[in-house]
């Protein structure tokens, strides 16, 4: 507490000067002591013995403080419960409305909750965790493997097979004619690259329902592509897009918004609206990218994502597992990830996947054709393309397709430009 002469006198008044004192409402004089002023020097005294009186009490004070922290904790305890319950009851809520056949369902996601939820021996518990780690749909279950399902969601083995059983004759998955599977490729879409000549060598534009990799040497266009990418995704299917929304997964921390910008603007295309449906995650480690894999299976449908970028897709891995003796885990750990990444166009047909890959110089030595190592029902009509990406003259990149199921093997050559990807 400030003394009231120190308050009035501005510091500009010395020793025996006359300044008016708020306080007292009179005039005083610099330098002197007045008795009505030793009310502030006692709030002085007041809050030395407090803190002296404090420090003895200290120990006192510690278990306060242990104690309002306890309670606090058992707050934490009470919202988490809570939250829980709210959760359940908006479960409860949207099965209401699902049964009100008058009612539109708008969110899709519910409408794949609702037939998890009808599966023979699903109840409210199984449904929570089954929708906890993360398999909200009758796909996601039919398409992953049972110990990945059991150490997730923590059901038991035998429930497990039960679920992926009840949920694969639901999706009728096991053999079909070839007729099926043709319906299945008609309806495949495509996203433009930018270039005509580099939508050729793909049939038309990059499909959905697979992965396709890029790989080739620093600077040959592989995060330009990728940009570009989501730019076109977001273009109406009339002009080479997918009407959907993007989800960019940078592991290198190459991912530029001003070249989202630059080619928006070549497409005139409002660059705002174009960023905003751009999700974008950063990882920084190796298990970070695995993770967001993970997180994206939640987020594809809820965002309307229809092209998911990992770039690049191994380089984390090869930074972290160095040494020979950390060879096949790591070979190991990036084909349980690809693995991911193949079953999500599974489980969304509508999705396109692009990763790149750096490469020093023969790519082929890398890692084994991951079309081989993909299986069971992954293979069905999950693919993997993979298009090996040089240098040509000035901003000319050349493409080569190298894997690819149904596509002849053949080179594009195309440009980076200020506007984007072009022939
Ligand atoms: P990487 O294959 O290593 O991911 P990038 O996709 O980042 O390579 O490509 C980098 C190349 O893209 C640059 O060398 C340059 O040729 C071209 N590029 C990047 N930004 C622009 C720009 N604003 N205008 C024209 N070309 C660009
Ligand atoms: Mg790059």
């Amino acid at each position: 507490m400030a003394k009231a002469s120190e308050m009035n006198n501005g510091g500009q008044s010395g020793n025996g000067e006359p300044y008016f004192c708020k306080e007292c409402k009179r005039n005083h004089t610099k330098g002197k002591i007045y008795k009505d002023h030793l009310k502030f020097a006692w709030f002085e005294i007041d809050k030395k013995e407090i803190e002296e009186e404090s420090e003895s009490n200290e120990k006192e004070l510690e278990s306060e403080v242990e104690e309002i922290f306890e309670s606090l904790e058992e707050e934490e305890d009470y919202i988490i419960e809570l939250n829980e319950m709210e959760e359940e009851l908006e479960l409860e809520l949207d099965s209401d409305s699902g049964s009100d056949s008058n009612e539109v369902i708008i969110n899709d996601a519910n409408v794949s909750v609702e037939a998890v939820k009808k599966l023979p021996g699903v109840g409210e518990a199984t449904l929570k965790k089954l929708i906890k780690a993360g398999f909200s749909s009758l796909e996601s279950i039919a398409y992953t493997p049972p110990r990945i399902i059991q150490n997730e969601s923590g059901l038991g083995d035998k429930t497990t097979a039960k679920l992926i059983k009840a949920s694969m004759s639901q999706l009728k998955i096991g053999f079909k004619s070839a007729e099926d599977v043709w319906e299945y490729r008609k309806n495949i879409t495509r996203i433009t690259t930018g270039s005509q000549e580099l939508d050729d060598l793909f049939g038309g534009g990059i499909e959905t329902g697979c992965v396709v990799e890029f790989f080739g040497e620093f600077r040959t266009g592989k995060t330009q592509i990728a940009h570009q990418l989501c730019v076109n995704v977001q273009l109406p299917e009339e002009d080479g897009g997918l009407n959907g929304n993007a989800l960019y997964i940078d592991t290198e921390g190459t991912f530029r918004p001003e070249r989202i910008i630059q080619m928006s603007e070549g497409l005139d295309l409002d660059h705002k609206k174009i960023l905003k449906n751009i999700i974008f995650g950063r990882a920084y480690n190796s298990d970070h990218q695995i993770l967001l894999v993970k997180e994206a299976t939640n987020l594809i449908k809820e965002k309307n994502i229809k092209l998911l970028i990992v770039d690049s897709l191994i380089g984390h891995f090869r930074s972290e597992y160095v040494g020979r003796g950390t060879l096949a885990v790591r070979q190991q750990t990036i084909n349980t990830h690809l693995h991911d990444l193949l079953r999500l166009t599974d489980i969304f047909p509508e999705l396109c996947i692009i990763v790149t890959n750096q490469v020093q110089s023969k790519p082929d030595v890398f890692y084994g054709n991951p079309t081989v190592a993909a299986g069971g029902n992954i293979v069905a009509h999950g693919s993997t393309i993979r298009v090996y990406l040089r240098k040509g003259k000035g901003e000319q990149r050349v493409a080569k397709m190298i894997d690819a199921p149904h596509l002849p093997e053949g080179e594009a050559v195309f440009s980076i430009t200020e506007n984007g990807i072009t022939d």
